[in-house]
């Protein structure tokens, strides 16, 4: 049974170049119809055998920009979600936000929600990347937002991008100094990626836009590992690192292959082992839960051996990677048995190593993570 939920809130102010999420940007005026129509898809969770509601353990909004809805517009998604779920003991409850919208109102309004867990889009302290990537706030907001966010809650991620065009390694690093002289519980670094259909992948092949060098990539992910390390943060899995016990456990139970139910354009479910996927266009998710249609473009019962695979390529995103017991319990297969001639490979080439406790990628095997993972599919 799922104890995770997923709200995706498809609102942004502008589409970033880099960005292909599902979201509408300039678009508030479907806010009201957004709400109205997940009202609608939350109608559709089966409330549990003994009645009431359900009960969860995380529960995590993000985007787009869940901050861009209104105070009101907020007090009303969390009411709908409310009223078919319940938080369990001791819950997760997360919001992505943008600095620009940071204000003591908001913060007040998500923490008298429940919110106790703030992924906070500061991308950069660098102004030029900042800018390259279209954000809407300057390095010098931060500090004051994070003041903002801590005097409710103090559980904060704050989420930062590497291998912008322009950027070098020591501006990296003063990135990710910057970022740990403020003290946050978690932190998470994403390589910038140029995705088909973005604006910066047009201006990349029209040369407007230039990568940093592959090495030079290479060295910035090890800044990513070894300097949030230094400052007392473990790297729990290849973008994420937490002081002990703030590790985002609402990732981390999907790394887990734990079951979760997602709600919103664009949004993934995992239920009985059958994975759902909802329209991906913000208007046709919305059209479709008006006519009193369902939601979902796609259903997918993966079968035993599938659902393992999947579940290796999860569990080796995690820094303790594929846990010997807890594989075959999940899945009814020993990781040999579904994957011995590929192991073997990879632990030749020095990218994944294995003991009694179960199969991981080595500090190698990370830098070269999807090349790993797409050898076992
Ligand atoms: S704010 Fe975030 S979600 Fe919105 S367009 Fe920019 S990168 Fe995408």
């Amino acid at each position: 049974m799922h104890r995770s939920v997923y709200v995706h809130v498809p609102f942004c102010r502008h589409r970033c170049g880099y960005c292909d999420f599902t979201l509408v940007a300039g678009r508030d005026d479907l806010a009201d119809r957004y709400l109205a129509a997940l009202d609608r898809e939350l109608d559709r969770v089966e409330p549990p055998e003994a009645g009431g509601r359900r009960e969860l353990d995380t529960l995590f909004l993000g985007g787009g920009t869940p901050t861009r809805l209104t105070g009101p517009q907020l007090d009303r998604l969390f009411a709908s979600v409310f009223r078919r779920y319940q938080l369990g003991e001791g819950a997760e409850v997360s919001v992505e936000a943008n600095p620009s919208d940071v204000t003591p109102e908001l913060i007040d309004r998500l923490a008298d929600a429940g919110v106790n867990r703030i992924s906070l889009g500061v991308q950069s302290f660098d102004a030029a990347a900042l800018k390259t990537l279209e954000r809407d706030h300057l390095p010098a907001d931060v500090p004051r937002v994070l003041e903002t966010v801590r005097r409710r809650i103090d559980n904060v991620s704050l989420d930062l991008i590497y291998a912008v065009p322009g950027q070098d390694l020591a501006g990296w690093e003063e990135t990710l100094d910057a970022a740990l002289a403020l003290e946050p519980t978690h932190l998470s670094t994403y390589g910038l990626t140029f995705e088909k259909g973005t604006a910066f992948w047009s201006r990349r092949r029209r040369g407007e836009l230039i990568s940093p060098p592959e090495e030079s990539e290479r060295d910035m992910y090890a800044a990513a590992m070894d300097r949030p390390a230094a400052a007392g943060l473990r790297q729990y899995e290849l973008s994420s690192h937490a002081r002990p016990g703030f590790e985002c456990r609402h990732n981390r139970a999907y790394w887990s292959g734990d079951e979760f139910e997602a709600f919103g354009p664009g949004a993934a479910s995992l239920l009985g082992g059958v994975r759902r996927m909802n329209h991906r266009g913000v208007l046709g998710w919305l059209r479709r839960l008006e006519a009193g249609e369902s939601p979902w473009i796609e259903e997918e019962a993966l079968g035993p051996a599938d659902r393992a695979r999947e579940l290796v390529m999860l569990n080796l995103r995690r820094v303790e990677g594929i846990d010997g017991e807890d594989f075959p319990r999940r899945t009814g297969f020993k990781i040999d048995e579904l994957l011995s001639e590929e192991l073997l490979e990879q632990q030749r080439l020095g990218l994944v190593e294995r003991d009694d406790a179960g199969v991981r990628l080595t500090r190698e095997g990370r830098f070269v993570a999807d090349g790993v993972m797409s050898a076992f599919l």
